[in-house]
C-alpha cells in the first residue's frame, strides 16, 4: 500500500511510519512540524519507500499518483500544545480533516481518523465504551481538542454514510514511548525529565486522578491491525485501543521514583491542574478484542524502562554538563 500519514514527523505518526515499511508498504510523511520534529524520522530520510512533505493539512492537500491510505494523525494533542494552539488544534481537526477526507475520497483510499479518549471528556460512566457518548465542556480549556476530535468523528462518519469512502476511526487512550517530546508536558515525560534531574515530581491536583497508560508498540499494533481490516460497517464504528491497567497520578509518581531512584519526591501542585483534567479514564476494549484479536502485551515497567531510556539519553547532556578544568 502506498499510505499518507498527516502529522508523520510526530510520535505516533513517526512509529506509525516505522511499521508500516517493516511490513513493505511506502510512506509519505506530511507534517508542519509545529509539534512534530524532523528528528523522529530523520532515520527514514533517504530510503525510496519513504516521502516527507512538510505541509499544513488545514490547507488545501496535494498528493500526486495512486493512495492507498490517508492516516491523518496531525494534530497538536497534549494539554500543554493544545492551550498554546487553540485555533490551531481547531483548524486541524475540522479543515485538516475535511480536507484529508476529501484526498480520501478522491483518490478511492481507506481512511483512518486518529480520535482520542478525550471525546468521553470528564466520563460519568468507567471503564468508557465506545457507546458512551462523553461527557465535555465545549467551551473549557479542553475543549478545543475535545470538539475537534468529536467533529473530526462526526465527518468522518458522513463521509462513509454520504460519500460510501472505507473510513476507521481508533480512539487512542494515554500512550507513551520513546519519541515523546521531553517538554510537551504530558505526565510521562514531565515525570521521566524531573526524575532524571533529580527533582521532586509535580503532581496536579491530589494526584488521585487515574490514568490507563498504553506503551506505544501496542497501540501501533491495534491502529495496524484497524487499517488492514476488510471494510465493513462494523470496521467503520469507533474502536478504543489503549491498555486497560489503571492506576491513580500519585501511584504512578511513586513507580517513576523508584524506578529512577529518585529521592527529589513529590511535589502537589494544586493550581497546575487544568479545569476539565478527568478524574478517572480507563479503555474498555472489548471491542478491540473482538474486531481485532488486540490485546497489549508490553507491561508498564517494561515500556517505562525503555522510555526512561530514551529520555536518559535525550537530557543526558543537560543532567552530566561538561566539566571545566578550574584555571
Ligand atoms: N499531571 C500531573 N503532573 C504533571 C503533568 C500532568 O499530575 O506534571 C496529571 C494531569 O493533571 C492529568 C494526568 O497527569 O490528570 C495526565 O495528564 P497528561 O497531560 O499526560 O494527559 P491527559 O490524560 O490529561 O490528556
Amino acid at each position: 500500500m502506498r499510505v499518507l500519514i498527516t502529522g508523520g514527523a510526530g510520535f505516533l505518526g513517526s512509529h506509525l511510519a516505522d511499521r508500516l515499511l517493516a511490513e513493505g508498504h511506502s510512506v509519505i510523511a506530511m507534517d508542519n512540524l509545529i509539534t512534530g520534529n524532523t528528528d523522529n524520522i530523520q532515520h527514514l530520510i533517504g530510503r525510496a519507500d519513504f516521502t516527507f512533505i512538510r505541509h499544513d493539512v488545514t490547507n488545501y492537500i496535494y498528493v500526486g499518483g495512486q493512495l492507498d491510505a490517508v492516516m491523518h494523525f496531525a494534530s497538536p494533542a497534549s494539554p500543554i500544545d493544545y492551550l498554546k494552539l487553540p485555533i490551531q488544534t481547531l483548524k486541524v481537526g475540522a479543515l485538516g480533516t475535511h480536507n484529508a477526507l476529501g484526498l480520501a475520497l478522491a483518490k478511492r483510499a481507506r481512511f483512518l481518523l486518529a480520535s482520542t479518549s478525550e471525546v468521553y471528556g470528564d466520563p460519568l460512566v468507567h471503564p468508557q465504551r465506545e457507546d458512551y457518548p462523553g461527557n465535555v465542556n465545549t467551551i473549557g480549556p479542553r475543549g478545543v481538542y475535545d470538539e475537534a476530535k468529536r467533529f473530526a468523528e462526526a465527518l468522518t462518519m458522513a463521509y462513509h454514510r454520504s460519500h460510501a469512502v472505507d473510513t476507521r476511526i481508533v480512539r487512542i487512550f494515554n500512550t507513551y514511548g520513546e519519541r515523546m517530546r521531553l517538554d510537551d508536558g504530558r505526565v510521562v515525560p514531565n515525570f521521566i525529565g524531573q526524575a532524571l534531574r533529580g527533582e521532586p515530581l509535580t503532581v496536579y491536583g491530589d494526584g488521585a486522578q487515574t490514568r490507563s497508560f498504553c506503551y506505544v508498540s501496542d497501540l501501533v499494533e491495534g491502529i495496524y491491525r484497524l487499517l488492514m481490516l476488510p471494510p465493513s460497517d462494523d470496521a467503520s464504528m469507533p474502536v478504543n485501543i489503549g491498555n486497560p491497567f489503571e492506576m491513580s497520578i500519585l501511584e504512578f509518581a511513586q513507580i517513576i521514583n523508584e524506578m529512577t531512584a529518585n529521592g527529589g519526591g513529590i511535589e502537589f501542585r494544586k493550581m497546575d491542574r487544568i479545569e476539565g483534567d478527568p478524574q478517572t479514564r480507563q479503555p474498555d476494549i472489548t471491542r478491540a478484542t473482538s474486531l481485532l484479536n488486540y490485546a497489549p502485551v508490553v507491561d508498564l515497567r517494561e515500556g517505562l524502562g525503555r522510555t526512561i531510556e530514551y529520555f536518559r539519553s535525550r537530557v543526558g547532556a543537560s543532567l552530566n554538563p561538561p566539566q571545566h578544568a578550574a584555571s
